[in-house]
């Protein structure tokens, strides 16, 4: 089974978006087992699309194209693809039917004419519908190919393929496609990629693939089998091999497990309760906690405590250390790790200061420089980072180290009784 994409949108070609559709979907297709040897990215011309259409049939069993499905005249993916493939334009009455709810429940309330051209669809389509957004997606069956039409903000297109298209191209494939996602916290890229680079060039079935997050690798094991039982068989000694060599690292083998959702179970099985202090992170790691519901149950408190004298007075740190050893330092964070737990009376307390610039840096400080501690029952974890890149993305890089260094704190750790 080959598959090909086409995303469309002349602002893509102007490089005013970023093709995140191409990368997002050529993951999942690979995730599926389905071969890719194309890719293109056409502007919003009817002629041009209808060339680049005509030439992926050709060559693909299965064509998906995102973007050019709105309500505006050089949204023309729709009619490009129903004219390729021969078919005429009919009104779709589920599609009016949900176009109309869609309006009734948004803050635009006015429907106008070119609305209603998101109902109209290529006779015989199969319609997705869009939870998101107006235009739904559309799967246009022909000749033994499919072409699959999506809606290009990504927002409406990741849920659209997840609910609806991940399982039509499950169904095509003959062979089960099955998959576990190790993920690994406090490791870089490249240390991980090495040390499995022996296992990805021996690689045949299972493959693996490497994603770099922020702070975050993971890595997908993908089996190719005759049914899900014998796919699981192949996967599951390479999974048990990841795990011996990433140790303590592999957080979680849950594909829709965060980081953030392993250390509230970690503290919820522990019976232990948080508390955070934060500077140059302003609330980033709290509200990443937050995230996660029932963390209630475990979280106390968040201190953003971004100046010296909010450092002193809320978090007890001593005039003489910050004199001393400055905001940025390592007996800053750790008495504020320290004097947080003490103070709020948890178990846990983990405290980030840090530069994040792009301003401020000095030789002896630069920017990027980061202190991350951990207070669990006295004992105090503090380490010292240099992250690189902007502002925001050292911030970033400064909670995920956080939630990596709470987690190794708390793993050890006996259970309150
Ligand atoms: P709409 O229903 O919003 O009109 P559409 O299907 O017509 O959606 P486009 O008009 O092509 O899609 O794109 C709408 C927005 O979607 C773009 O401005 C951009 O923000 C995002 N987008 C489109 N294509 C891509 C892509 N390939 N990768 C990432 N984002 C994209």
């Amino acid at each position: 089974m080959v598959v090909e994409l086409i995303a469309v949108g002349t602002e893509l070609l102007l490089g005013n978006i970023v093709n995140t559709n191409a990368a997002y979907l050529s993951r999942q297709c690979a995730a599926l087992g389905l071969s890719m040897y194309h890719q293109s990215v056409v502007g919003d011309n009817g002629e041009r699309l209808a060339e680049t259409l005509r030439m992926a049939l050709d060559r693909s069993d299965v064509v998906i194209l995102s973007g050019g499905l709105g309500p505006t005249q050089d949204d023309l993916t729709k009619e490009t693809a129903a004219k390729v493939c021969g078919l005429p334009l009919v009104e779709d009455r589920h599609s009016r039917e949900r176009i109309e709810e869609y309006f009734k429940n948004s803050q635009f309330r006015i429907i106008t004419d070119n609305n209603w051209k998101q109902a109209m669809v290529p006779k015989g389509a199969i319609v997705v519908d869009n939870d998101n957004g107006t235009a739904p997606g559309l799967i246009i069956e022909k000749d033994g190919k499919s072409v699959i039409l999506l809606p290009g903000p990504p927002n409406e297109l990741i849920p659209m393929f997840e609910k609806d298209i991940y399982p039509y191209l499950h169904k095509l494939q003959p062979d089960t496609i099955s998959s576990v996602m190790v993920k690994v916290c406090g490791l870089g890229e490249s240390y991980v990629e090495t040390q499995i680079r022996d296992l990805i060039d021996q690689q045949t079935n299972p493959t693996i693939a490497t994603y770099a997050k922020t702070g975050e690798v993971h890595m997908r094991v993908t089996a190719k089998a005759a049914d899900e039982k014998e796919a699981k068989k192949l996967i599951k000694p390479m999974v048990k091999e990841l795990k011996k060599r990433f140790g303590n690292n592999v957080y979680t083998t849950d594909e829709k497990m965060t980081l953030e959702e392993t250390v509230v179970n970690l503290l919820k099985e522990k019976g232990f309760t948080l508390t955070t202090a934060e500077s140059c992170t302003g609330g980033l790691l709290g509200a990443r906690l937050t995230n996660v519901p029932g963390v209630s149950e475990v979280y106390k408190q968040g201190f953003i405590t971004y100046s010296n004298r909010a450092k002193r007075k809320l978090l007890d740190v001593k005039k003489n250390t910050l004199k001393m050893y400055g905001a940025v330092s390592d007996k800053t964070a750790k008495e504020m790790a320290k004097n947080g737990a003490f103070i709020t009376g948890s178990d846990v307390c983990v405290s980030i200061t840090g530069l994040a610039g792009p301003e401020g840096g000095t030789p002896d400080k630069p920017v990027g420089l980061v202190y991350i501690a951990c207070c669990c029952h006295d004992r105090v974890l503090v380490n010292e980072f240099h992250f690189k890149g902007s502002r925001s993305k050292i911030r970033e890089y400064a909670v995920v180290r956080a939630l990596t260094l709470l987690r190794e704190a708390i793993l050890e750790e006996e259970p309150r009784q």
